[in-house]
């Protein structure tokens, strides 16, 4: 089977070519992260603008590289939300288009839903599994019991492990988004600043990052009216450590309470080196039977693959859409 999957929710024009739900035969991604830097985060209009701009070259390109034909495809899928309103209508409306005009079936997908089942293009899945999501707008504990139930067993109170990894960039100066700089930066730095691991030893699967985020800023204010010199490398060291520790800690906590086969890393965020590795070693010293399934960058951030892979799953439960599907900016992530 083939799935002809579309991803625009934000920043990235992805349009790829998946077969059977696990194999990549395209992936192309257009990013536009160079045209919003100057405003220092997505500017909604210019998002929609590079769309338009990009999606039928971005269609074509996967289509080549996959050396397939519109006609070869089994279904059209897209990502129906959640994300930016504007952006996300151009994925939704080149889907129906090309659905329509081809007669194709249409599936929407759910765009967490496609950061978890990336991991699928990497390995098969075994069930139960915990996906640890973690992106620039979820930090979610995901459990899933078989590869179409989703249920939210642990969440973010306030920011997103991305949006707060962002926010601390811009206030050292990064440029947007300031997550994977922090992450190079904290390789050459330590964890001198001890800022709070905020619910670590709480007794649930909940999140908290807006505490550590004001820490971060404040120390780095109250230096910078000192005049004392602001140490980068040590303050994203410090910064990494406490939100690694925090997610590895509630994601152990997440393992002792349900049993699982695998633990998949997922979003963004799953890109940080740091994570990586504190979840490999807490896995290996804790939970060695529990295989770690750790994506490539590429399947990390947004991208149109990983809607394939999602669309799959639903193409296999008759889940399809018709000409009335609409962006849906809100879609929670719901448990189903
Ligand atoms: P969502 O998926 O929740 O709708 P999104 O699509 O904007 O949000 P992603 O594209 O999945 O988010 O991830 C982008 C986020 O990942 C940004 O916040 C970015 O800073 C962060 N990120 C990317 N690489 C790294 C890294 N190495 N370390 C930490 N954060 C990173
Ligand atoms: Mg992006
Ligand atoms: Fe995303």
């Amino acid at each position: 089977r083939l799935i002809l999957a579309f991803e625009s929710s934000c920043d990235e024009t992805s349009v790829a070519v998946v077969r059977n739900g696990n194999e990549i035969l395209s992936n192309v991604v257009s990013s536009q992260i160079k045209s919003h830097q100057r405003f220092g985060g997505v500017v909604p209009e210019i998002a929609s603008r590079h769309h338009v701009e990009q999606i039928t070259y971005v269609i074509e390109q996967a289509l080549t590289e996959a050396d397939k034909t519109i006609e070869e495809m089994d279904a059209i899928a897209v990502t129906e939300g959640p994300g930016l309103v504007g952006a996300l209508l151009i994925g939704v409306s080149a889907a129906k288009a090309l659905a329509f005009t081809h007669d194709k079936p249409l599936i929407g997908v759910h765009h967490i839903e496609g950061h978890i089942l990336a991991n699928q293009l990497i390995e098969p899945l075994n069930y139960p599994l915990i996906a640890l999501v973690v992106s620039g707008g979820h930090t979610e504990l995901v459990y899933m019991k078989n590869n179409h139930s989703f249920e939210i067993i642990g969440e973010t109170r306030d920011d997103a492990a991305g949006e707060a990894y962002d926010k601390v960039g811009r206030t050292m100066g990064l440029t947007y988004p300031g997550g994977a700089k922090i992450d190079q930066l904290a390789a050459e730095g330590e964890d001198t600043y001890n800022f709070p691991r905020a619910m670590l030893h709480e007794d649930n699967l909940d999140f908290s990052f807006s505490g550590l985020k004001s820490a971060f800023i404040n120390t780095i204010h109250n230096k910078e009216q000192r005049n004392e010199p602001i140490d980068k490398a040590n303050f994203a060291a410090s910064f990494q450590a406490a939100v690694v520790d925090v997610l590895v800690g509630k994601t152990m906590r997440a393992l002792e309470k349900y049993p699982v086969k695998q633990l998949l890393m997922a979003g963004g965020v799953a890109a940080n080196q740091g994570l990586r590795t504190g979840l490999t070693v807490a896995l290996t010293e804790r939970f060695p039977d529990v295989k770690l399934i750790i994506p490539p960058l590429s399947l990390c951030g947004d991208n149109a693959a990983m809607i394939g892979a999602a669309a799959d799953m639903l193409f296999e439960q008759g889940e399809f859409r018709g000409m009335d599907m609409n962006a849906r900016p809100g879609f929670m992530f719901e448990q189903h």
